[in-house]
């Protein structure tokens, strides 16, 4: 605590899919645009532009359901190698920044500049430069939080969102946690949100009359979070790919996936998606594979071997494990992988156990 505060930025760009074909084809500029998958192939929505979302549609909706409220809307497919294009370049920028970035998605990260000599310090006209750089060389919009923390930047990001920024200084924290939504928590979802508010409880403010105890209580792990986070804090550091304990990919399917067949039937797409990940990231070595499960009554499972193949057959096994435990529809399935360390053999010994099976996993949320 003695420490000076940090001063993290949330970097999000603005529907960043889909704004990079309207950049490239400015004709779609004005008319309702969604980059996702087909309809007649049960596709769903991964990005639309805010002409789309005055229709109500959303990422994540099906593509069918989409051009039910938005009959006009023009889907294109995605075309990931431009999207990975304009998104090296925005790392680069980033980089001009500061060396402690944590990447979220490719258009999304952390930065912690605390420290950093540019614009004389000034983390708020750092974000406006790194905005200002990204509009003129990418040639699509950002929007910035900056706050003392991950939790407050990525809820800042949001707020002036698009093209926009929110500051967060140390001093508004407790004023601007008082009334945000307990919705606005990462990792109080629906379920949660449902809870908290059955038990009269709405924003922040009304989490921090809650002893810690009472929230353990009720909320279990979580409820040691919801204190902490309630009041703002949140001592999570801005974790670079060095630091990366794990790499993985996850879906949500717009469809809950029936059975175990059906799952098994997506995972191949899953491992192509990880490899072309583990790729990017310079195809670091790797000890043990996870697949995530989370089913349809929101419970979420995850299961791990030690082994260091990334192939189907092993995922498949790891599924199926996982699939048994709950037996019920899935909406979203994740493969990873976790990172060797070398340099830190007792690190390695905790995560496997001396027999070289997985310990459980005390998982966070991601
Ligand atoms: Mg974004």
């Amino acid at each position: 605590m003695s420490a000076a505060p940090r001063k993290i930025i949330h970097v999000d760009c603005d529907c960043f899919y889909a704004a990079i074909e309207m950049r490239d084809d400015p004709s779609l500029r004005a008319v309702p645009l969604a980059v996702g998958g087909r309809p007649e192939t049960r596709g769903v929505v991964a990005t639309c532009n805010y002409v789309a979302r005055r229709f109500g549609v959303h990422s994540a909706m099906s593509s069918a359901r989409a051009l039910r409220l938005c009959p006009d809307l023009i889907i294109v497919p995605p075309d990931m190698a431009r999207y990975r294009a304009a998104s090296q370049q925005i790392m680069l920028i980033y980089q001009a920044f500061t060396p402690l970035i944590e990447p979220l998605s490719l258009d999304e990260a952390y930065l912690d500049v605390s420290g950093q000599p540019h614009e004389q310090g000034s983390a708020t006209r750092m974000a406006e430069a790194i905005r200002r750089r990204i509009r003129e060389e990418v040639g699509i919009t950002a929007s910035a939080g900056i706050a003392p923390n991950k939790f407050l930047a990525k809820v800042a990001s949001d707020w002036n969102k698009p093209d926009g920024q929110f500051l967060i200084r140390p001093q508004d924290v407790a004023a601007f946690v008082k009334t945000l939504p307990v919705e606005k928590i990462f990792g109080v979802g629906k379920v949660t949100a449902g809870r908290l508010h059955q038990l009269g409880i709405q924003s922040c403010g009304d989490l921090q009359r809650w002893e810690r105890a009472d929230l353990l209580r009720h909320f279990g792990k979580m409820g040691e979070r919801l204190y902490e986070l309630s009041r703002g804090q949140d001592e999570r550091q801005v974790e670079t790919d060095r630091g990366r304990k794990s790499i993985s990919v996850e879906e949500t399917y717009a469809h809950d996936l029936p059975d175990l067949a059906a799952c098994l039937a997506k995972l191949p797409e899953l491992v192509d998606r990880l490899q072309a990940r583990l790729a990017r990231n310079g195809n670091p070595a790797y000890r043990g594979l996870s697949v995530k499960l989370k089913f349809d009554d929101f419970s979420q499972t995850t299961v791990e071997n030690s082994g260091s193949q990334l192939s189907n057959v092993r995922f498949g096994e790891l599924l199926r494990a996982g699939h048994a435990r709950g037996r019920r529809p899935v909406r979203l399935l994740g493969v990873g992988v976790k990172l060797a360390d070398e340099n830190d053999l007792p690190r390695q010994l905790r995560l496997f156990g001396k027999d070289g099976r997985p310990l459980p996993d005390a998982e966070p949320e991601a």
